[in-house]
């Protein structure tokens, strides 16, 4: 089993890590997580911060480094950084950020299901507002809109000019229902439906499907496994990738928090527990390194 991991870390990509510097007490400096993907014989790992824009460190990582390991930069819009942000957006794009995430902590969303119904108790630290309509959404109303917001679709935008990455982060069914049928408006090529198997934004099979469907990629966390987070059983996430097809799936360890294993050894564990849960090392193989490194435009 250690050996099929060993060698499905070999060109693998994390998209998805919290490293320091951060706001939030972190496992380790994002320079110690690119030093383990490198050894690991990992492609690429994207820095994701709630509160900042992290394409300058991801450029100085890779000064440091050299490129053993392709580390990007991405920026994520919370209110940290204005919210719907074009500017900052524009800004970060130029910097060399290849994904932009929409909101997490400040997503209606997850304020919802923090505060209101309690479903994801694990975040309430992170998450200051209390009051969903205060939050952020692509929809032009909280929960039921039917259009997404001019500054959204601006966003999409330069996310096409850029050719960079579309990633949906903490938003629910409904709203990548609409943002994904903008953002292929927009000429949007690459976008991603974050951990669909979280408790944060949970999405059923037929959901994922669709969004598959239209083109997107389906990118499954390790973090809800996780004892203190949702404790789901890993047979769940290979229930999904086989509904959806390992050509649509990606993998991340959303790892970084200090109760944690590192990420690098948290998305090891996660390709053992999978492998154990009985999934395929191809298929594995297809949702770690091929379909990441072809939305990466590495292949
Ligand atoms: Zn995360």
């Amino acid at each position: 089993m250690w050996e099929n991991v060993k060698e499905l870390m070999l060109g693998a990509c994390d998209l998805h890590i919290h490293s320091g510097p951060d706001a939030a007490p972190r496992q380790q400096s994002i320079i110690e997580v690119a030093r383990d993907a490198a050894e690991a014989g990992m492609r690429a790992l994207c820095i994701k911060d709630h509160n900042t824009a992290t394409a300058d460190r991801a450029a100085l990582v890779r000064e440091v480094l050299g490129d053993n390991v392709l580390v990007i930069g991405s920026i994520v819009l919370n209110y940290a950084l204005g919210g719907w942000n074009v500017e900052a957006v524009e800004k970060a794009l130029n910097m060399g950020a290849r994904i932009v995430f929409m909101p997490s902590v400040d997503a209606c969303l997850t304020i919802e299901r923090v505060h209101v119904t309690g479903s994801t108790p694990w975040l309430l630290p992170f998450v200051k507002l209390q009051e969903p309509r205060k939050g952020l959404t692509v929809l032009n109303r909280w929960p039921d809109g039917d259009r997404i917001i001019p500054d959204v679709e601006e966003i999409l935008r330069l996310i096409a000019e850029k050719d960079a990455i579309l990633d949906t982060c903490h938003l629910g069914a409904l709203e990548c229902h609409h943002l994904i049928r903008a953002a292929h408006q927009a000429k949007v090529e690459r976008i991603i439906v974050t951990h669909p198997n979280c408790s944060v934004n949970p999405m059923t099979i037929e959901e994922q499907q669709a969004f598959a469907k239209g083109g997107a990629y389906l990118s499954y966390a390790f973090l809800p496994c996780m004892p203190l987070f949702d404790r789901q059983h890993p047979a769940e996430i290979v229930g999904m990738m086989q509904a959806v097809g390992p050509e649509r799936c990606l993998l991340f360890s959303d790892f970084g928090q200090v109760f944690n294993p590192p990420p690098v050894e948290g998305y090891k564990m996660f390709l053992a527990n999978l492998l154990g849960a009985g999934m395929n090392p191809k298929d594995l193989k297809m949702a770690a390194s091929e379909n990441p490194g072809r939305l990466l435009g590495l292949n």
